[in-house]
């Protein structure tokens, strides 16, 4: 499969503008030869028209074909084989192990749909029928089911190519719910872009897809992203990436003639709390786990620690000692971009700068490769951190502060100064947990998901996993990235009143023809009415 480098506009390849880019190789900081072509004003519009069309056709065809499409594409993602992993470690610098985990991870997420959408209940239909004798005023009968919202416009994140980029946890919902996917490819992972978008292509053309349901447009500047948000015909946005970013998306779609949501996930700090009982009795155990999820990928997560708390009780001096052993001994690890190497040392090196912060652990750095991170771990006090809030602040990458306050009415107020998390973590018995309601109401007002005795890393795709989090982690926090309820950004209900069974869709009709769950007056059940 060779890598074309141009926009993919429905099934059409298309170079208008002579602008282009280069795959950067983070860990030998040179460029590979394709050349990428940015998008035009007219290519944008082109891939809008088209996708505008695709939904009204998408409407016409039976969820099944949607399914089959969703499992093409894992069909043929798998078939482009090691050279799309060779590529994305190319263009990442992420490990082999890793990628193939991700791209495990895509696969799984695609399948998960395609079975969400052939079962059907998630339309999450529900029937009143009607009451004419009621008094005074006859009851109208009344059906309701949700509806997919129109294109999506996505923005494949930095740190997951695969996972959170063309076919990840953006696109795989807008399509499942019956809506046309505009990917603006994230310029830090072009080539792995491109042969993804193929694979998106060959499978939309062998289950029969109307063109338009997917297009993908290249940029390495702002102009393609903000005009696929003020184009009218899109109706929605997913963003993974900075708080600059994602915000700055959000304001443009608010500023539209008709306002559109941006489901930005912007990051995160993801607080660690210890209790005393705790770090007494697993000091050296937290250490060791701390350190591994802090450099997990080179700390390139939005769930990545950035925080832990303490108290000085029995067993801090074990913890530290063992955490500055643990952390002098990680391996340097390359990041995903120039840029983003650049912001970890300016961000870091400014969080060692504020006033009684200390440098608590980094670890060595010999290798030759290029944008390298140490890993970095700081030390401050209770007292400083309330003080400060450059220091509530997101360090991207390998980097977390070491929060030791003086006993738990500082902890519960150095909690109370933290914004929105992806998730919070505490670290105590069952029993001590219990002893301190206030702490975990504390920490359960700010997060999304709440992990008892777990590092954040890590981020299962199944059902009951909420990814996102009250603002900012994520610029709308009553939604999820991850699982199946992820597809409730790219849908929206609606009601059909006193509609003739005939013309209703199958969903609802009173035969309940697809066997799906549904409440039925106030009673949930797939029988027929
Ligand atoms: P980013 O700067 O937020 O960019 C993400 C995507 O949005 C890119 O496609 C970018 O376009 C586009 N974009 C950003 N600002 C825009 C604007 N004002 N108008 C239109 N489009 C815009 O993220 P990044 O490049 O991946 O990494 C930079 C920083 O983001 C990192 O250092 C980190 O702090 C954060 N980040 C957070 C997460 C997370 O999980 N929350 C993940 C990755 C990165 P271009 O590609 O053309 O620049």
């Amino acid at each position: 499969m060779n890598i074309q480098g141009q926009n993919y506009i429905g099934y059409s390849l298309s170079s208008q503008s002579d602008k282009t880019f280069q795959s950067y190789l983070p860990a030998q900081d040179t460029n590979l030869p394709e050349k990428f072509h940015c998008a035009t004003p007219d290519e944008v519009n082109k891939a809008m028209q088209l996708a505008e069309k695709a939904f009204n056709e998408l409407a016409k065809l039976p969820t099944t074909k949607r399914a089959d499409f969703l499992i093409a594409i894992t069909e043929e993602i798998m078939a482009i084989g090691d050279v799309l992993l060779e590529r994305a470690n190319l263009e990442t610098g992420l490990p082999m192990v890793r990628l193939q985990g991700e791209r495990a991870r895509t696969i799984n997420q695609l399948t998960q749909f395609a079975g969400l959408i052939r079962e059907g209940s998630w339309v999450d239909a529900s029937i009143d029928t009607a009451a004419p004798d009621r008094t005074p005023v006859p009851k109208p009968d009344l059906r309701k089911m949700f509806i997919p919202i129109g294109p999506v416009v996505v923005f494949g994140s930095s740190n997951f190519p695969f996972a959170y980029s063309v076919a990840g946890v953006d696109s795989g919902p807008a399509w499942a719910a019956g809506n046309p996917v505009i990917v603006k490819a994230h310029a830090a992972h072009p080539g792995v872009s491109d042969l993804t978008a193929q694979a998106i292509v060959k499978a939309a053309q062998r289950t029969g897809m109307p063109e338009g349901i997917f297009s993908m447009l290249y940029d390495d500047g702002f102009e393609v992203g903000a005009a696929l948000v003020k184009h009218p015909a899109s109706k929605a946005v997913g963003f993974t990436g900075s708080y600059k970013g994602g915000m700055a998306l959000y304001r443009m779609a608010q500023e539209r003639e008709e306002p559109i949501p941006v489901y930005a996930e912007m990051g995160s700090v993801n607080p660690i709390v210890v209790l005393p009982e705790y770090l007494k009795t697993n000091a050296v155990s937290l250490a060791k786990t701390l350190a591994g999820s802090v450099t997990l990928g080179a700390g390139q997560f939005c769930t990545n620690p950035g925080l832990v708390f303490v108290t000085k009780t029995e067993g801090l001096e074990t913890f530290e000692e063992q955490y500055k052993s643990e952390i002098t001994n990680i391996a340097p690890a390359t990041m995903l971009t120039a840029g983003i190497c650049k912001a970890f040392y300016k961000l870091s090196s400014e969080a060692l700068e504020q006033d009684n912060v200390t440098k608590f652990a980094v670890s060595g750095l010999s290798s030759e490769q290029q944008n390298q991170s140490q890993a970095t771990i700081a030390k401050v006090s209770g007292k400083d951190f309330i003080a400060n809030p450059k220091l509530h602040e997101e360090v991207f990458g390998p980097f977390s502060l070491l929060v030791v306050c003086s006993d738990l009415d500082e902890l519960q107020d150095a909690l109370m100064h933290l914004k929105g998390q992806l998730t919070a973590s505490l670290m105590a018995s069952e029993k001590e947990a219990a002893a301190n309601p206030d702490i975990l109401h504390l920490l359960s007002k700010i997060c999304g998901r709440f992990v008892m005795n777990g590092v954040p890393t890590g981020v299962e795709v199944c059902p009951s996993m909420f990814h996102g989090g009250p603002f900012p982690a994520a610029s709308i926090s009553h939604f999820t990235s991850v699982g199946r309820h992820s597809i409730l950004r790219f849908v929206r209900p609606q009601s059909f009143q006193d509609w003739p069974d005939s013309l209703l869709p199958d969903e609802l009709k009173n035969s309940n023809p697809l066997g799906i769950f549904r409440l039925v007056n106030n009673e949930t059940t797939a029988r027929a009415i």
